[in-house]
């Protein structure tokens, strides 16, 4: 099967040198495997999306020497796909609308008598204020205005699935990662998968679009370790096949604090006006052989 990668930044800012490696660890991998290199602009939220950081991540792609195989895909031109997943999961009473806040959720689990809040990949997790507790379908799917989650336990009870990790920078060995059903309904409780406005939430878009562009190898940061364990349930539900996931480590401040985009300091484009070159840059990333 041919091997094929993507990288998939969110047009909010600028590139810095954690993108920069994330996106030249794919790329060689790509191409020292015959495979393929793929880019997705995940700009599902467009009141945070901008034309001009698509043209500045275009623009330190191509300076890095990184070229795409196929055209670009745009979360934004795809929404019918996120909803159409959105009513399939609703017609089989796995989704329910949820009106709470931050602030409703951090109460509720600070609330007396309440057991201590675990934390999941989205912070705490829910406490199922929302969640209905009979079975009775719940009608036409909201349009609007409320948020989506997933019925976790109606999900995942008694289920175990796998997926294959393999861990740059330490050993680069592949091992199979157990998911088991009562470990997401605990430690990762009911996710939001449709976002007010009826928009996908990462979780629900990124697994769409990794099955749609063919993804075999996902090459990203080892901070969505957890997360992939919401990809490896939404993929059994949908029937789509789990890619391999590779974690790298991240890139970080002289603090150890992972690079943000707000952390412009280290944007690419300053380095390059800086007089640095490509080259520069696989050394700074540690990428120099
Ligand atoms: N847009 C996501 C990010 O930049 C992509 C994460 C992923 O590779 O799945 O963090």
């Amino acid at each position: 099967m041919t091997f094929v990668t993507r990288f998939a930044p969110s047009p909010t800012g600028l590139l810095h040198l954690g993108h920069a490696y994330s996106a030249l660890l794919a790329h060689d991998m790509a191409r020292h495997r015959n495979g393929k290199f793929l880019l997705r602009l995940e700009d599902i939220d467009q009141q945070r999306c901008h034309q001009k950081w698509e043209e500045c991540i275009f623009e330190d792609l191509t300076w890095l020497g990184i070229k795409w195989d196929e055209p670009v895909r745009r979360q934004s031109r795809n929404l019918k796909s996120y909803q159409d997943a959105l009513q399939d999961l609703w017609k089989r009473s796995l989704l329910y609308p949820c009106r709470c806040s931050r602030r409703d959720i951090l109460s509720a689990l600070s609330a007396p008598h309440t057991s201590n809040a675990s934390f999941g990949p989205d912070g705490p997790v829910y406490p199922g204020t929302c969640r209905p507790n009979d079975d009775n379908q719940l009608g036409l799917i909201p349009d609007d205005n409320v948020a989506l989650r997933l019925n976790v336990a109606k999900s995942a009870t008694g289920k175990e699935f796998n997926f294959v990790e393999c861990r740059h920078n330490t050993d680069g060995v592949k091992r199979e990662i157990p998911v088991l059903g009562g470990d997401l309904i605990a430690n990762v409780g009911d996710f939001v998968v449709s976002r007010r406005g009826y928009l996908g939430s990462y979780h629900l878009c990124v697994v769409l679009d990794d099955a749609a562009q063919r993804i075999t190898d996902v090459i990203r940061g080892q901070d969505l370790f957890s997360a992939t364990k919401i990809h490896v349930l939404l993929q059994y539900l949908f029937d789509l096949p789990t890619p391999v996931y590779h974690h790298h480590t991240l890139i970080t401040d002289k603090d150890g604090k992972r690079l943000a985009k707000r952390d412009d300091a280290r944007a690419i484009s300053l380095y390059r006006e800086a007089g640095a070159s490509p080259d520069d840059i696989r050394e700074l990333v540690g990428l120099t052989d």
